[in-house]
């Protein structure tokens, strides 16, 4: 035995396996158990990093018949740190990454450990796209199964509203294909149930046509940040164009060309905007905001994976962030928005934003677990800092700005942009207690033993 890894059991193991296979004295086992989140510190009794199908099938059965705990990581993002386990078996499946694009058909064949940003640059040459996150590294699984929210939502949905199938490997170690066709109630609980029903080891998507996109940046003092949320929150009441996004994001301005050096390093206002379109067209869209006379501003139009990746920051922070959804944005919410902003710890690569939300979300409904799709902003504390003695203010931020928007939010939230806060809920998330019940009954089915549990966990009903 090693630890908990009998050796017979590893050998066998390692007989057809293509991937990596890392004990704690492998030499990159400490790269490979690092997660985005660096509170987390945890450490493995093996890492299985799977080239393939086969291989996830054969880690998933050695974790059952050693009784290990297993974690499931692709881009590492969650705020929870549940890709990787103490003591467990962390599925790795970064090596499985590939992006097969089919132009004709539209269609994009993604491995389960691909990242947002693979898929966006694999369909750029096609001038495709399908929804991905706002940062390229985030991983297209985990962000799908949570149901997936970015720039191109409100024109194309959320990701999971753009899948077509999903190849699963069960708890049994069997292997399905879930869609409209095939294990319907499988592939329904997928758009937002969560890593709750197996290791998604291929997703397929239907891509977009994407001309053309642009991305304006108009940067403001902290001070105008009420005038211009309700600005922002004003144009979309009249009824912005789908192909509008907006963020409004406190943040420390950093050194970038438009911004004015008085701003550089200080907390700041940042309109970020994204459009489906010109920059003509982007310009038109957004003139109510320019008309503020922002003291820095940038327009420009770039393709939509660089767009993507503008923002992606240096992994190494310690992470902590929560999300509201609000049907809608009274002055007195945003007046609190602005307030809380002056808690953020600067600097730092904290931000919070409030985001447009609803066009293509709300219109695709249906009966999802992906829920409270009628909502019309997205806020969400995205605390970030280097230094653990900042980590009880940084929380203690992120929490205030969810009491201070409780009385203006939907129960449920957003599973993807928030740790475990607790059953209650994590049921509203999925849409309620019919719901969940829904979603307990495909899980008693997919994982009765509840071997995947390191997510917003469904109990097997
Ligand atoms: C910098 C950053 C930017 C972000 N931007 C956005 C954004 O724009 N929009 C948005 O919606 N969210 C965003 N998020 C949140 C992100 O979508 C979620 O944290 C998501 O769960 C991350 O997926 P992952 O594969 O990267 O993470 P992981 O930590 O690897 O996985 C997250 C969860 O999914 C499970 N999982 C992972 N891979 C699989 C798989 N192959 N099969 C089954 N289950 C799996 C894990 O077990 C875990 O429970 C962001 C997060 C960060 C840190």
């Amino acid at each position: 035995m090693t630890g908990k890894i009998d050796r017979a059991a590893l050998e066998d193991l390692s007989k057809n396996f293509d991937g990596e296979i890392m004990l704690p004295d492998h030499p990159a086992y400490d790269e490979a158990r690092q997660v985005y989140n660096k509170m987390i510190d945890r450490r493995p009794a093996i890492i299985a990093q799977c080239a393939g199908t086969e291989d996830v099938v054969s880690a998933v059965r050695f974790g059952l018949d050693l009784g290990l705990e297993i974690a499931v990581r692709s881009g590492g993002h969650s705020v929870a740190g549940w890709g990787v386990t103490d003591g467990g078996l962390m599925i790795d499946l970064r090596p499985m990454n590939a992006v097969e694009v089919d132009p004709e058909a539209r269609i994009a064949h993604v491995a389960g450990g691909a990242t947002c940003g693979d898929v966006a640059r694999a369909c750029e040459p096609y001038k495709l796209v399908t929804t991905g996150g706002t940062a390229s590294t985030t991983g297209v699984a985990g962000f799908t199964l949570g149901g997936g929210w970015g720039y191109l939502s409100r024109k194309f949905g959320l990701a999971c509203d753009n899948l077509l199938s999903v190849e699963l490997v069960t708890s049994d170690g069997g292997i399905v294909v879930a869609s409209e066709e095939e294990h319907p109630e499988l592939f329904w609980a997928l758009h937002g149930g969560g890593g709750n029903f197996g290791v998604a080891t291929n997703f397929t998507f239907r891509l977009h046509p994407l001309p053309a996109a642009t991305m304006a940046l108009l940067i403001f003092p902290p001070e105008e940040g009420p005038k211009v949320v309700r600005r922002v929150r004003d144009l979309f009441e009249a009824g912005a164009p789908d192909e509008l996004n907006v963020e409004v994001v406190y943040l420390t301005a950093p050194p970038e060309e438009f911004v004015p050096s008085h701003l550089v390093n200080r907390l700041s206002l940042l309109v970020n905007a994204f459009y489906a379109g010109s920059e003509s067209e982007a310009r038109k869209a957004l003139a109510p905001l320019f008309e503020l006379g922002p003291g820095g501003e940038m327009i420009a139009e770039m393709s939509y994976a660089d767009i993507q990746s503008a923002f992606d920051s240096q992994a190494g922070f310690r992470y902590y962030g929560s999300a509201e959804l609000l049907p809608a944005l009274p002055d007195e919410a945003v007046e609190r928005f602005c307030d809380r902003a002056l808690d953020m710890i600067v600097p730092s690569a904290s931000a919070q934003t409030i985001s447009s939300w609803g066009g293509a979300i709300a219109r695709q409904a249906g009966d999802w677990p992906m829920a409270n799709r009628d909502a019309a902003w997205l806020v969400y504390p995205f605390g970030q800092w280097t230094d653990a003695s900042d980590d009880e203010r940084g929380i203690a931020w992120v929490k205030a700005l969810g009491s201070d928007m409780a009385p203006y939010a939907a129960d449920g939230t957003y599973i993807n942009l928030i740790t475990d806060e607790g059953r209650k809920r994590t049921i509203a998330s999925y849409g309620g207690e019919a719901k969940y019940q829904r979603l307990a009954a495909v899980k008693a089915r997919y994982d009765p033993d509840n071997i995947f549990s390191l997510n917003h966990n469904i109990q097997p009903g």
